[in-house]
């Protein structure tokens, strides 16, 4: 699975840089990277990152490295390819040998995070796993139904709240003993991510965590947190937070299908050192793509 689809709008937004430098000459220069500058900030590469790939570029081609567009072209991929991939991130799921491996998905409200479940659950279940969903979002009542839809039709197990108010914790924990019990290979667990309340929220996602360890021994495989793609840059903080609180190991960028900010998959990684494990292209069951640094490169691009 090495080709990317759903970038559309990324790509649109970065095809200007064929003909910026198909044209290009030395006395050329300052204006084609001003241009690209541009083209890479709107893209939502990020400020930091905008300006180290413009300059490292600037100076290869003044100091005589670079000679062609197609070069330069080239140069700036792998500048990008080298970004998302010297930290030694690990891009794969990291579930270990433990029954069940657990997986908790934690995020703010509208960002993604049940349709990313429930797209996940539908791979893992693909690729052979004994699969039960947690409906931990107890907050918000339409979630436990979204989540049995998802349940319904990737054809996985769902634990959810037997009454109202049960606290989210509670189900997780109900949920992870029968997987225990069960022999389920993973259980993937949605939780809450109301804002408003935000000090709770944080509270009761450290809980659903210790409710974890409790039962298994261990900490949570996955912490995948969900951030909504067409948020761009404002993601930041929030995924600063989340991660202080509960150690997030993973991160799933959403909705950048229609969006022409792809470029933020680069500088959340670059910002955060956490990994982007997967990318959400789409609402349907198929349209969350493990996340490849090459194959990204090579579908945004030209
Ligand atoms: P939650 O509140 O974080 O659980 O968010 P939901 O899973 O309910 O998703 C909020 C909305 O975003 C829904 O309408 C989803 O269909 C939509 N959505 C989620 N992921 C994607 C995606 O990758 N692409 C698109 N286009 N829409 C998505």
């Amino acid at each position: 699975e090495k080709i990317f689809s759903g970038f559309s709008k990324t790509r649109d937004n970065l095809a200007v840089i064929d003909e910026l430098f198909l044209y290009w000459n030395l006395s050329d220069t300052d204006r084609v990277l001003d241009e690209l500058e541009e083209v890479l900030l709107v893209s939502d590469f990020g400020p930091r990152i905008t300006i180290k790939i413009v300059e490292s570029l600037r100076d290869d081609i003044y100091g005589g490295k670079l000679k062609s567009g197609g070069e330069i072209k080239a140069a700036l991929k792998k500048s990008v390819l080298d970004l998302l991939t010297n930290k030694g991130l690990k891009t794969e799921l990291q579930l270990g040998f433990r029954k069940p491996a657990v997986i908790m998905i934690v995020g703010v409200n509208g960002g993604g995070k049940t349709t990313s479940l429930g797209k996940l659950s539908n791979r893992l279940k693909k690729q052979g796993a004994k699969i039960l969903m947690a409906a931990g979002d107890t907050f918000r009542a339409a979630a436990s139904d979204q989540l049995e839809i998802w349940a319904e039709r990737t054809g996985c197990e769902i634990v959810v709240a037997e009454k109202e108010n049960v606290k989210a914790s509670s189900v997780i924990s109900q949920a992870v003993k029968k997987g225990k019990e069960q022999a389920y290979d993973i259980v993937l667990c949605d939780t809450s991510g109301r804002l408003h309340t935000n000090y709770s929220l944080m509270e009761e996602l450290v809980a659903c965590k210790k409710a974890v360890s409790k039962v298994v021994n261990g900490a949570p495989n996955e912490i995948l947190l969900v951030l909504d793609g067409t948020t761009g840059l404002n993601m930041l903080p929030q995924a600063r937070e989340f991660n202080e609180v509960v150690g997030v190991t993973g991160l799933i960028l959403t909705k950048l299908d229609g969006s022409a900010r792809g470029g933020c998959v680069v500088s959340v990684v670059d910002e955060l050192s956490i990994p982007v494990k997967f990318v959400g292209v789409g609402e349907g069951v198929e349209d969350l793509q493990p996340f490849d640094a090459e194959a990204f490169v090579n579908a945004v691009f030209p």
